[in-house]
């Protein structure tokens, strides 16, 4: 039975960037020779997607606005990990015992905001921490889902694939990343890990119906709304 992620009080949500290698690629990167490397995005700005059979009915659908001060809203759909138990310096053969369950949502990106961010070496935060900017789906303890290597992660907009990739080409594995993040931060209970996102990212307009699936996850479907 998928548990409300509103039932799993969220601290903080942990980002990684580059983590698959053709995304990295197109992001002009090297995923032979990079370390992951991690943001945060404000707890708050978590939006529990509604069920799945509410896109196509439009009842009760869920909606993500357009965000102020940008003309390039970009989507990237990322496999989530919930963390139940606390602990740092994690082991890489351990780190499994430290997930709660799974998730998929989407790191939507300010994306030229980004790029100047970049250009002049500044922080992300205006480009990956604003209002709204985490829509995700019901987390599923880990104990009632099955991920594989070859499990897909795809995204859609209005019915047209955007992103598609298996799990198993992330560069480095959930259990390498919680091991890296949790040599940076003390992982706690209720931490969110966004586990970075394939190739494919590309603009969201207003009107956007979005869907991202993930094996037996629940899809995480919103529209975007009008620029708030
Ligand atoms: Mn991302």
């Amino acid at each position: 039975e998928a548990v409300l992620a509103t039932e799993f009080p969220i601290r903080r949500i942990y980002c990684v960037g580059r983590k698959y290698r053709a995304h990295t690629l197109e992001m002009g990167g090297n995923p032979d020779r990079e370390l992951p490397f991690f943001f945060q995005k404000p707890a708050d700005s978590a939006i529990v997607c509604n069920p799945s059979s509410s896109l196509s009915t439009k009842v009760n659908a869920t909606v993500v606005p357009y965000p102020m001060a940008t003309s390039s809203l970009q989507h990237e759909a990322e496999l989530v990990v919930a963390i139940a138990k606390d602990g740092s310096r994690i082991p890489t053969e351990s780190a499994l015992d430290h997930v709660y369950g799974y998730s998929i949502g989407c790191d939507l990106t300010r994306r030229d905001i980004q790029a100047e961010a970049k250009k002049m070496g500044r922080p992300w935060d205006a480009a990956k921490g604003f209002d709204s900017s985490c829509p995700l789906s019901h987390i599923v303890p880990k104990e009632d889902v099955t991920l594989n290597d070859d499990t897909e992660i795809q995204l859609y907009v209005n019915g047209t694939i955007r992103q598609s990739s298996e799990l198993g080409k992330m560069i480095y594995s959930t259990q390498e990343i919680i091991s890296h993040l949790s040599q940076l931060f003390h992982l706690q209970k209720g931490d969110l890990i966004m586990t970075g996102t394939p190739a494919g990212v590309s603009d969201l307009n207003v009107g956007d119906e979005v869907s991202i699936t993930c094996g037996e996850l629940p899809p995480c479907e919103f529209f975007v709304g009008a620029q708030v």
